[in-house]
């Protein structure tokens, strides 16, 4: 989904006010927060105005009002109503150009007028099945109930529609401001009640730079088995759009939370596991420490090989080297060695990706990318054949980019000179890939016509003529480009007028 920008001159300035604790505002705030949520859309605007001629609220909640004060843009609206499901659908009928029962067991409505995509819910009360998957509905009476069971506080502010005038029980825009990770109630209780939340607090942490309340990473840490109730597919959801955060350092910082929470332990426990383990050389720099700064790196080097938020890159440089723990082994000088923590890795990342349910073409890609991390090592140690460099082609096959990525982020040593020197030799490999693709396409190429149809035009038959024939072609075809059946005809006839081979009117006067 492209996100459009919207322009928030006043959102620094806002953000930088002292805030109350909680709210009300002051007049001048109020008139300030309501200028700046007045530009969320045009389209909410007009749908606050419909409600309201129905009898019913309408407020803007969640991230676009989050996101309004961060002076972000934020593509999809959400919304929150008094109106059942079934009203909304009739509220809108005529409005909106499509809607959709979203998750109407839920009490989720989804829309889209014009470019913008909408989703209403009817305000949820707090209470929930504790045993079961996934949160039990039942409808709340008001706004200030519905925020009450939003994940954090910086999430659990609306924007009344149509008049902008901001709903903040918890004091999310305070906390926004103070840049903290809060829960509207109990931390404990809100992770009780949907331990995805952990996760999403990871999320927040990667997208925002959000710091955890010590109570928030307390409660993590207390609560993370309860991840179990929670399916597969959610937790898979949550921790991808955590890795494709777009700020700096902010995946592995997310990461970072639910390995020292504990919480990863219960859905990914093989990156735990990477910090029991020190490094080839024996130094002691953990592999988890490596695999983040990894992470870091191949994020960084996205944008060179025309990458976008690339989750399979992601994902193989967090899980490159989770094969070490299993194929440590201890060599007769002391060293440390991994055979095969490539292959082994590979396995592993498969069988990890699967079972969080991942798609079945992510989960081979990754598992494919941690296969053949190591791959370049033996390039860099000695002369590769062309067919060692034509082998590591067509193995990465369309994975090559971020085989590239991957490859040169895999260096996180403190010694310049080797970076140096495998940053060189990467650099090498990646010019005898390119030299090699240019004189293979080169070998490639044919003329317009093959040998056939030149002995046919010119109504020869095999011989050193049509080898001759075929070169001219081929020259022309070297020079000019593709000329085309037509024109490559005339000019054989012309090349074999010129060559005296009779008046090229036919194959009988060629002859
Ligand atoms: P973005 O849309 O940028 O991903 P968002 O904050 O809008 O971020 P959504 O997943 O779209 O996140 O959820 C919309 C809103 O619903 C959130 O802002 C939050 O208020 C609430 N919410 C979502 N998931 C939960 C949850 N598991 N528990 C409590 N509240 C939630
Ligand atoms: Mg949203």
């Amino acid at each position: 989904m492209t996100r459009r920008p919207i322009s928030l001159p006043s959102s620094q300035r806002l953000l930088s006010m002292p805030v109350p604790d909680p709210t009300p505002l002051t007049a001048p705030q109020r008139r300030a927060v309501a200028a700046l949520l007045s530009v969320i859309s045009p389209v909410a605007d007009e749908l606050g105005r419909l409600f309201a001629s129905h009898g019913h609220e309408l407020a803007l909640v969640g991230g676009p009002v989050r996101d309004a004060f961060l002076g972000r843009s934020h593509s999809d609206l959400d919304l929150a109503t008094d109106a059942p499901p079934e009203r909304v659908l009739e509220i809108t009928r005529e409005w909106a150009d499509a809607s959709w029962p979203v998750g109407i067991a839920f009490g989720t409505v989804g829309m889209r007028k014009g470019d913008v995509h909408l989703e209403i819910t009817t305000y949820r009360s707090e209470e929930y099945e504790r045993t079961s998957r996934k949160p039990g509905v039942s409808y709340g009476r008001s706004l200030t109930e519905d925020l009450s069971r939003r994940d954090f506080t910086v999430n659990a502010m609306a924007a009344r529609l149509p008049g902008h005038e901001l709903v903040d029980p918890f004091g999310g825009l305070r906390d926004l401001h103070d840049r903290v990770l809060r829960t509207p109630g109990l931390a404990q209780d809100s992770f009780h009640d949907d331990p995805l939340r952990m996760l999403r607090a990871a999320r927040f942490v990667a997208e925002l730079g959000l710091t955890p309340l010590p109570e928030v990473r307390a409660a993590m840490a207390e609560l993370a088995p309860r991840l179990e109730i929670v399916s597969r597919e959610r937790i898979a959801a949550e921790f991808a759009k955590m890795l494709l955060a777009d700020r700096p350092g902010g995946p592995s910082a997310g990461i970072d939370l639910l390995v020292e929470t504990g919480v990863a332990e219960h859905f990914i426990p093989e990156v735990p596991r990477l910090r029991l383990e020190v490094d080839e050389h024996h130094r002691h720099k953990d592999v988890y420490r490596h695999s983040l700064t990894v992470l870091d790196q191949a994020i960084a080097l996205e944008g060179r090989y025309g990458l976008q938020r690339d989750l399979r890159l992601r994902l193989a440089a967090l899980l490159h080297d989770i094969g070490k723990p299993r194929t440590r082994s201890l060599l007769p000088d002391g060293r440390v060695a991994f055979h095969h923590h490539d292959s082994v890795g590979a396995k592993l990342a498969r069988a990890r990706l699967t079972e969080l349910r991942f798609p079945n073409d992510v989960t081979a890609d990754v598992a494919k990318l941690v296969g053949l991390h190591l791959r370049f090592h033996g390039f860099a140690t000695g002369e590769w054949t062309d067919s060692a460099v034509r082998r590591y082609v067509t193995d990465a096959g369309p994975l090559l980019s971020r085989l590239h990525a991957l490859t040169r982020a895999d260096c996180t040593t403190r010694n310049r000179a080797k970076a140096i020197r495998l940053a060189g030799g990467y650099d090498e490999l990646e010019r005898r890939i390119a030299e090699l693709a240019q004189r293979e396409e080169l070998a490639s190429i044919r003329p317009d016509l093959d040998g056939h149809e030149i002995m046919k035009l010119l109504g020869i038959g095999p011989g050193p003529l049509v080898g001759r024939a075929y070169r001219h072609l081929l020259d022309l075809r070297l020079e000019h480009g593709p000329l085309g059946h037509e024109r490559a005809a005339q000019e054989l006839l012309r090349w074999a007028r010129a060559e005296g081979l009779g008046d090229g009117d036919g194959p009988a006067s060629a002859r």
